[in-house]
Parts: structure tokens; sequence; C-alpha cells
């Protein structure tokens, strides 16, 4: 299933959608009442045991603007750093890595670090550039991972049991504020640095370890890869992370970029205002954001 969170005559709606005819159905259609967000969608299909089978035409999506699908995390973001082994070499050899061991090739352990919820911003709205406190903007597309059933202590075999579905993220960064601060908090959180959507897509739909991951700028294809090429595998990233933090529904890790980020040509090939950041996952869609003022 598919699921979008949408903004319709000014309100927030939770619907299942259907992307082949482009229609949408109200989660309240199937859970009588329903009134929630996606988060609390997500806590209550943990114990749902109902039928999310359509009636009726639906209502089409042209009507209502797709937001992000978590669009208030209830927390930050998890973010993976260096989790593809070409684009960890484009990194360190960029100059821009303070957090690499001399002619490391890979991170032994997952390099984790987090956005805040206020960096979320759905499709199609425009990324703030940050002049001029940021110079050299960058994009990085990414598998998002969203948890169903949370957990601590959740070990690799049991991991894809409490993973809920999928969307897009570009973990926006500014690569100057980055290497400026060495921890990555500060380029990777400025406000609207974390487009996401447009859809949550559930697991039984997609095989979120074998996806193709692409993205474009103005057109030009910049970044190729398979979620199969990750160093750390999802299984590996939820153990990580939940060994002492509890993972609650709704959380989301954004799993790392493959190679063909800006700083990883040489001139670096930053973005700026007017430039279009293009990222399809395969089952997932696209995710399209202009870079603004
Ligand atoms: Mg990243």
């Amino acid at each position: 299933m598919k699921f979008a969170n949408l903004s319709l005559n000014g309100a927030k709606t939770i619907a299942l959608v259907d992307t082949q005819t482009s229609v949408f159905w109200p989660v309240a259609e199937f859970i009588p009442g329903f009134n929630g967000d996606m988060i609390q969608l997500i806590q209550s299909l943990v114990r749902f045991s109902g039928d999310f089978r359509p009636k009726g035409a639906g209502r089409p999506l042209s009507d209502a603007v797709v937001l992000a699908p978590i669009d208030q995390p209830r927390r930050n973001i998890f973010c993976v750093g260096k989790n593809y082994s070409e684009h960890a070499a484009e990194f360190q050899k960029s100059g821009f890595d303070h957090s690499a061991k001399d002619n490391e090739h890979a991170p032994e352990a997952p390099v984790v670090f987090t956005k805040p919820a206020s960096t979320v911003i759905g499709p199609g709205v425009k990324i703030p550039s940050h002049a001029p406190l940021a110079k050299q903007l960058d994009y990085e597309a990414e598998l998002g991972v969203v948890i169903g059933k949370g957990g601590r202590g959740i070990k690799r075999a049991e991991a894809m049991q409490h993973v809920f579905g999928y969307t897009v993220i570009n973990d926006f960064t500014a690569r100057d504020l980055q290497k400026l601060h060495r921890q990555w908090f500060l380029g990777k959180s400025l406000d609207g640095f974390c487009p996401m959507g447009p859809y949550l897509v559930t697991a039984d739909e997609a095989d979120g370890q074998n996806l193709d991951i692409q993205c474009w700028v103005n057109g030009e294809l910049r970044q190729s890869a398979n979620t199969r090429q990750l160093i750390f595998d999802i299984p590996t990233l939820i153990e990580t992370l939940s060994a002492g933090i509890e993972l609650h529904p709704g959380d989301v890790i954004a799993t790392g970029t493959p190679a063909g980020v800006g700083i990883g040509f040489n001139p670096p090939k930053f973005v700026q205002t007017g430039d279009v950041i293009r990222i399809e996952i395969q089952h997932l869609g696209v995710l399209e954001n202009e870079v603004g003022e």
C-alpha cells in the first residue's frame, strides 16, 4: 500500500493512494473515526486487522497537495553517513570529510548523525538556500526506512519485522558548514534541509534491500545505484540504533547516499538557487525540489 499525507482544502488528511490511476481514499474510510497523522496511522496499523480494499472510485490526487509523509516527526531523523563504498571514497578524496581515518575506504561501524524534525519539507517545496550563511549546497539521494513496531535490542534476524515501509529522502547539506563545524549536525540541519516523500510505501510492496536509486540535477543524472550496495544493510542499522535507543513507530532512518554528490566531482558541482533536484527510487516514486532563495 501507498499512504500519503495530503493537504485537502487546507486540512491534513492521511490517505491510501493508487499511483496508477492517481486517486486517493481517506484512511477514515477504512478505520472509522481515524483523524490522526501518519505516525498515528502506523501505531494503529501495528494492531489493525481490518481491510484496506478501496470502496468506490476514489478522489483525484490533483485535488490535493502532497505533503511529506511524516511531516512532524516526533524526534530527529536518524541518518547514516558514508554507507556506500564509492561515496565513502569520493567524500574522503573531496577534502570535506573530517571524520575519516587516513586512507580509510569505508567506516568500521555505521556513522550515525541526526537531522532535527524542523528540516522536513514536502515534495515540490523550495529548499531554502540559507544565503549567505551557506555557500556550498549539495544533494544526497537516500532511501528512508520508517519503523513500524518499536523496540530496543532488536536483533538483525528480526529487524525487518520492525520496518513499516519506505520513502524517499534528500539529505540536503551545506558542505561548507559540515566542514567548518566538523560535527555534521549544523551543515545538515538547517530549516528545510530534509525533503521527504512523496509517499510512504509499505514494506510488503517494496524490497528495501534491492531498490534502484537515482538522482538528477536539472535533468543531468548524477547518482545511480541500488540499495543492495549499502555497506551496513537495513537490519544492521536497526540492530545498531536500537541497541541502546528504543525505536518508536514512525522513526525514520535515512540510510545513506551513493556516489555522485556534488563534492564527488572535480571541481565540485554545488547546487544553487533555481536548480531542480529529482530523486527517484524504484517503487517509491519521485521526490523533486527546487533550490529556493
Ligand atoms: Mg546522507
